[in-house]
């Protein structure tokens, strides 16, 4: 019988297939830092990794990017967090203006990011941080927030196809940071059809603003993703599984990228969830119930961290032990 392909290589050759002939592959992964990156969150990165090692062992150049969604509004606050008081007052404003609870770095967002960037390299993980928060500030997309905006119909109906609500006619596909109260509870009233908008803010602001001086205008989760495909060229990314339902975020990526840049999507690989035996229950960042990579390094070695999600096909779910089942798996690893 042959053996069977390796699934990161398989993935690998699938890459070459679509992609065609390219001095170098991107392939990317990235997050919200909202809660504490945890060893599901880890699944995607480490995903990426392999790929990528599978890539260079076919003898192709690759760029492994790892981008920070930190330029996201905070949605809600963790249960487990101190200074609930305090950080309630920073909703809806950039998770990177929202400040450490534990006092011990610029910005919660910069606690989370250091968090695992500290954990990643012990794994032999090195991408290349993209900080969202960043690449706004500098106005670093501003041609392609013009692109979106002039495509607003068009982005409006792909999104309508799969909406109960449909989005109404004067709906654009940004939001403004307000300069007031920070929040984006604000609302595009004019567009010049260029880089100029106005908005209105719920406190009552208003305010015109330029999109290649001024890095407050920020374009829909549903469309940042694809416009991100486009400028980084990306050739694999994967997502989880919440990103993978029908008319889910990956499916209307997908559309937007072709109607608006004629470009394909990048190759895509659904990843399922990782179960921690012992935890009691399912991981959620929400109440603070995590455990993270940090956490599995105390009781397993790097190498079989990276053995233990090697070993299963990113679409499988599979658990990892904290409990007496922890020297079954060093048994098995040393087999
Ligand atoms: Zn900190
Ligand atoms: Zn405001």
């Amino acid at each position: 019988m042959a053996k069977e392909i390796y699934w990161a290589d398989k993935l690998a050759k699938k890459i070459i297939k679509e992609r065609g002939k390219k001095r170098k592959y991107v392939c990317a992964a990235g997050i919200t830092p909202s809660g504490t990156v945890h060893i599901g969150n880890f699944r995607e990165i480490i995903t990426v990794d392999l790929v990528a090692r599978a890539l260079k062992d076919a003898g192709k150049k690759v760029r492994f990017i790892y981008s920070w969604d930190d330029y996201d509004r905070l949605r809600k606050i963790p249960k487990n967090l101190p200074k609930q008081n305090l950080l309630k007052k920073y909703l809806g404003q950039p998770i990177v203006d929202t400040p450490d609870p534990f006092e011990c770095h610029n910005s919660y967002a910069e606690h989370l990011e250091k968090e695992l960037e500290r954990e990643l390299p012990k794994v032999g993980v090195k991408p290349e941080f993209i900080y969202q928060n960043e690449m706004y500030s500098k106005c670093a997309y501003a041609v392609e927030i013009k692109t979106c905006l002039q495509a607003k119909e068009k982005i409006r109906k792909i999104l309508n196809k799969f909406r109960k609500e449909p989005l109404p006619k004067d709906w654009y596909p940004a939001k403004a940071y307000c300069k007031k109260c920070k929040t984006d509870e604000t609302k595009i009233t004019n567009y010049d059809g260029k880089y100029s908008v106005t908005y209105k803010c719920k406190c009552g602001a208003t305010e015109t603003v330029d999109f290649r001086k001024s890095g407050n205008v920020k374009l829909a989760w549903r469309v940042d993703w694809p416009m991100r495909w486009h400028y980084e060229n990306v050739d694999f990314e994967p997502g989880g599984k919440e990103h993978s339902t029908p008319g889910g975020s990956r499916d209307t990526a997908k559309l937007i990228i072709k109607k608006i840049y004629d470009e394909k999507a990048p190759v895509y690989q659904m990843y399922d969830f990782v179960i921690i035996k012992g935890l009691g229950g399912k991981m959620s960042s929400s109440i603070g119930k995590v455990i993270t990579l940090g956490d599995t390094l105390k009781i397993y070695l790097p190498e079989i961290v990276r053995y233990l999600f090697a070993s299963t096909k990113p679409v499988k779910e599979f658990s990892i032990a904290t409990d007496e089942e922890v020297f079954k798996v060093f048994e098995d690893f040393y087999k």
